[in-house]
């Protein structure tokens, strides 16, 4: 996010503007409070490949629609391609659109329209913005986030997957693993090691690399949950051409933080339903008659002020954004929050149904609850843990100590640093 550009049309003629437009576009929301069923439950959805597909293209059919209109990348400034209007903008939009059926969103589209684009925004060249933050906007090109690897999760620069330069292209080799959506995607944001001799931040650049080039595969990881949302992707002589490098040689570090941060903002606030809610729990208390049960009214009560708590301070984190800043460690609250949040209410679900959140007893949409208690450890992780961001804000926001650091040395001379970066080469 960055400074919004100085003449904003005026926000309530706007906002009728955008209700206009979701009327031609989306039908009217019709389920008032709760959502249930295992759709509506489930943190990350879990859909054989072809209905993924289906969903994609529900997705991309608004995203386009949204894209057209002048409604993406709302915060994003002119010049690089968004609408450049204010956070205040943002949140009119997502209010209005909230009473709008919009099309059940996936992480793929969320990567591609929340973080690959924006990241393609912020450090591309013309030529790339042109070419591919605008396809990713508009979702005519879908993309995954190749950053993780079995040796590189919360110490993301420890990565070994390696890049080298020939002539005009770079040679890729490696493997990344939770890459979601790379079965679908067409490109993948990699970050890879182009120079170990200095400390192990400096030495990274980010590509884009063509998910169909040879040398690329992707093998689907099952899920507890069921799906197979997420993959490993090997790497092996992979050859990309200078023209797809994102940023400077040695900048990928930068394009990492900035894209971590968007990930942050989009996982703690965004509209995208993950899981069930206050409401979808309050409506199983009354359906299984528990509700005047003063145990658990208390709980009740304490999720719903964990519900209102964590809207207010995605509100302030988007307002303080729009005082000009790119997404910092604010965002790690936003995330925590709502992490900690999914975790409480799958509990609360649990406590209510007892043992019989363990099989499916027949009763209407009880045992979709299981989609929820399965997938909220996985929110906990994706896109940096509940412990990395406490230590963010310990360390960036409340200014305390930060961790002993054993690292500052060139990345060659870390332990570990000299291991193949590919299972094959060993
Ligand atoms: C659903 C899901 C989707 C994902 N999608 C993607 C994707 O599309 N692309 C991608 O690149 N990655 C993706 N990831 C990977 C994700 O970013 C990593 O799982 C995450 O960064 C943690 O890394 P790790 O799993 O290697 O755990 P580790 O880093 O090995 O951590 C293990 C444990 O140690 C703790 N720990 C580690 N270091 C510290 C420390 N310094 N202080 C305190 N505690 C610490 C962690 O909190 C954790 O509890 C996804 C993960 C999930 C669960």
């Amino acid at each position: 996010m960055a400074e919004p550009d100085a003449e904003q049309p005026d926000l309530d003629a706007w906002r009728t503007r955008v209700r206009q437009w979701l009327a031609t576009v989306l039908a009217p929301r019709q389920v008032a409070e709760s959502t249930s069923g295992a759709a509506g439950l489930a943190v990350f959805h879990n859909l054989p490949d072809d209905e993924e597909r289906l969903l994609l293209e529900r997705c991309r059919a608004y995203q386009r629609a949204r894209f057209d209109a002048g409604y993406q990348a709302l915060t994003l400034p002119r010049d690089k391609g968004g609408a450049g209007l204010s956070a205040a903008h943002t949140a009119a939009f997502a209010e209005e659109e909230s009473a709008y059926e919009v099309p059940a969103s996936t992480e793929l589209i969320s990567v591609t329209v929340r973080l690959v684009a924006m990241a393609v925004s912020l450090f591309g060249t013309p030529e790339q913005r042109d070419t591919y933050a605008r396809a990713f906007l508009r979702t005519d090109l879908l993309a995954c986030q190749l950053f993780s690897e079995p040796g590189a999760g919360s110490d993301l620069a420890a990565l070994r997957t390696r890049a080298r330069r020939e002539e005009d292209e770079w040679v890729i080799d490696g493997q990344k693993v939770w890459t979601s959506g790379a079965q679908f995607a067409d490109y993948g944001l990699l970050l890879a090691r182009t120079d170990p001799h200095v400390v192990k931040q400096a030495g990274i650049t980010a590509f884009l690399v063509p998910m169909d080039a040879s040398g690329v595969e992707v093998r689907p990881i099952r899920q507890m949950s069921g799906g197979a949302s997420f993959n490993e992707v090997f790497l092996e002589g992979v050859r990309v051409p200078d023209a797809l490098r994102l940023g400077r040689p040695g900048q990928g570090w930068e394009v990492a933080t900035a894209t971590l941060a968007f990930e942050r903002t989009a996982s703690g606030g965004g509209n995208r339903r993950k899981g069930g809610t206050f409401p979808d729990v309050l409506a199983l208390a009354r359906s299984l008659g528990r509700s005047k049960d003063p145990l658990v009214r208390q709980r009740l009560a304490d999720l719903y002020i964990r519900t209102e708590l964590r809207a207010a301070t995605v509100d302030r984190v988007a307002r303080a954004s729009a005082a000009g800043v790119r997404p910092g460690p604010e965002a790690s609250l936003t995330k925590l929050m709502a992490s900690d949040l999914l975790t409480r209410t799958g509990q609360a679900a649990a406590e209510l149904m007892g043992a019989r959140i363990t099989a499916d007893t027949g009763e209407p949409d009880t045992f979709a609850w299981t989609q929820h208690l399965l997938g909220a450890p996985g929110y906990r992780l994706a896109g940096g843990t509940d412990q990395i961001q406490r230590n963010l804000i310990g360390e960036r926001v409340l200014g305390l100590p930060g961790e002993p650091r054993t690292d500052r040395v060139p990345f060659s001379q870390l332990p570990g640093s000299r291991r193949p970066a590919t299972p094959t080469e060993e």
